[in-house]
């Protein structure tokens, strides 16, 4: 394969340079993983209207309805040059990513008129409420139950982890709509308004001091059944459209933290020498140069596929599996590496502007969203290597016959 850009492909990565060199701006103030700060959130707003104006923002959506009308090479190359400069934070990536792309595949005409162009500008921002207390991994598990009311779905129960449903104006909700079939049968999705007053959205506070995610409780919340995305029972066929988006969307994961962290060794004294001259860091940086160069040509796979029209398969799941881990052990060496220092998280003192202290504190939940180590391990046993599958014993029993432990 040749890694290097065509001739079209160059002469496109020159205009979007330019444009980029010409118009991003940098992020400016304090790091605010959050959004929480109203000035945060106005300049991420602004930079994806800018975007949606040059046709950068969702650069493969038809230009009908605000996106760039171009190929998937154009919006990696556009994704990778982006990349090289420090722009606002993103409250679109699950909108665009997943719960609108959903909208458009599956949805009615008039709700595709009514919400592709708003989120594309980044005037409305959408969030996923899929994962319960009774379980995310097993999405088949959703509690939140529907009933039908004449033309209207009456909704009461709760969801949790969900990111950014502080400051989003509309979900996409998967309900149980059906408990006396297979729990795979009977589940519904919606679109819902986070603004009405019978959701109630509470933070949860993190560790790393941000409160990214949120549970969200539904008190007879009434909605039409033109909110309804895709047939009644069929929401388990509707959120593998989303799953499948939001593995692309977070499969990625770079490398280069060992480049960092062999600097970081080159400058750090220990009793027996430069930190950079100890045989085992030097064989933790050798062994994740190997993962990151492993991560990099997975990474051209799925490229591969995205520039010939296909869509990639199960094997973007190593992409998250490996850099989720990689971030984390990086993460850890470091911060032993700063020693005293590893404990200061403002990016004024701490070293390297504390970026090792927020990776450590991101990292366990990189494990976890968009499924965790397990989940992904057992797609690619089963998917990837042909391997027998987990044992489902609740497959073919009445959702409300499922065993709940109360
Ligand atoms: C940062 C972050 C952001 C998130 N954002 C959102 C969001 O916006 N919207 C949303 O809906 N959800 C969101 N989530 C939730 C996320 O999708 C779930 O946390 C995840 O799917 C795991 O579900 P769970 O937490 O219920 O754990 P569980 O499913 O209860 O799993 C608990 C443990 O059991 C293991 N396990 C479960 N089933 C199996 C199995 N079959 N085989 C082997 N091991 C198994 C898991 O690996 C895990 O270790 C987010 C989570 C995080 C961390």
């Amino acid at each position: 394969m040749d890694f290097n850009d065509t001739a079209e492909e160059a002469a496109y990565r020159s205009q979007v340079r330019s444009w980029l060199t010409a118009n991003a701006p940098r992020k400016s103030g304090r790091v605010d993983s959050g959004l929480e700060d109203p000035a945060s959130m106005e300049e991420a707003k602004a930079w994806q209207r800018k975007k949606a104006e040059a046709g950068y923002a969702c650069v493969t959506w038809p230009k009908e309805w605000g996106g760039g009308g171009g190929a998937s090479w154009q919006s990696v190359i556009f994704g990778q040059e982006e990349a090289r400069h420090e722009t606002p934070g993103n409250p679109f990536q699950i909108g665009l990513g997943m719960c609108v792309p959903t909208v458009m595949t599956v949805g009615n005409d008039a709700d595709k008129e009514r919400f592709v162009r708003p989120a594309v500008r980044g005037d409305e921002i959408w969030c996923q409420l899929f994962s319960e207390p009774s379980g995310g991994s097993d999405v088949a598990a959703a509690r939140t139950r529907a009933v039908r009311d004449g033309d209207d779905w009456v909704i009461n129960g709760q969801k949790v982890w969900t990111s950014g449903a502080h400051y989003s104006d509309f979900g996409l909700l998967l309900a149980r709509t059906d408990p006396d079939v297979p729990k795979h049968k009977g589940m519904t999705m919606f679109w819902i308004n986070m603004k009405d007053a019978a959701v109630e959205v509470r933070p949860i506070h993190q560790m790393s001091g941000a409160s990214n995610f949120n549970e969200v409780y539904f008190t007879d919340l009434r909605i039409k059944d033109s909110q309804r995305v895709g047939g009644v029972g069929e929401g388990w066929r509707v959120s593998l459209v989303t799953l499948m988006n939001e593995r692309l969307a977070i499969g990625g994961g770079a490398g280069g933290g060992h480049r960092t962290i062999f600097k970081l060794a080159q400058e750090i004294s220990t009793l027996a020498g430069p930190a950079a001259k100890d045989a085992g860091l030097r064989e933790k940086i050798a062994d994740w140069f190997v993962q990151a160069e492993g991560l990099k040509y997975t990474r051209y796979r799925t490229l591969t596929a995205l520039s010939r029209g296909q869509v990639p398969g199960p094997e973007s799941s190593i992409g998250k599996v490996v850099s989720a881990a990689l971030m984390q052990d990086m993460a850890n060496t470091a911060l032993e590496l700063e020693d005293q220092f590893g404990i200061i998280s403002d990016p004024d003192l701490a070293p390297l502007a504390a970026s090792f202290q927020t990776a450590l504190l991101a990292a366990p939940g990189m494990r976890i969203a968009g499924g965790t180590d397990e989940i992904l391990r057992n797609i690619i046993a089963e998917r990837v290597l042909g391997l027998p599958q987990d044992v489902r014993l609740d497959k073919d029993v009445a959702f409300k016959d499922i065993p709940t432990g109360r």
